[in-house]
């Protein structure tokens, strides 16, 4: 099954294809970013916007702190019917120096991570309903 036929549990959040990339917003006025999407009103203090443009943000970043978790993730993160503890990364982006947090793709443990390693946004199937792949976005390494 291709890639592009799986669904995102939680529609906008990424692209489809072979170069997934995070959906984000950026205020019209002072320039910062949000992932998820901020719309309604700028979280910078000094800023009073309520206008945003949507961005694709930057794929690629560098870990800036990871950890295990042994606990189910809150909403809107959704995990398999049967819970396993998961690794998660809080990795920088490379374009906007923003720190996004987000599962690390399946078959990487803490172990295999490192402070400053590049990582890279993709998608992997998370379950199936009804015929139907229902897919997440997950920091992974990145190929050198
Ligand atoms: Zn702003």
């Amino acid at each position: 099954m291709s890639q592009s036929a799986m669904q995102p549990t939680i529609a906008g959040w990424f692209t489809d294809g072979d170069q997934p990339r995070l959906i984000g917003t950026q205020c019209c006025d002072c320039g910062t970013y949000f992932f998820p999407k901020q719309e309604l009103f700028c979280r910078n203090p000094n800023c009073t916007s309520t206008r945003f443009d949507e961005v694709e943000l930057s794929r690629t970043g560098r870990i800036w702190s990871y950890t295990k978790h042994y606990y189910a993730p809150p909403e809107p993160y959704i995990s398999g019917e049967e819970f396993e503890p998961y690794t998660i990364a809080a990795v920088e982006l490379e374009t906007e120096k923003m720190v996004i947090l987000g599962q690390v793709a399946n078959g990487f443990e803490p172990e295999d991570l490192h402070t400053g390693q590049e990582m890279e946004v993709v998608v992997e199937k998370l379950y199936e309903q009804d015929g139907t792949d229902y897919a997440v976005w997950k920091w992974k390494p990145k190929a050198s």
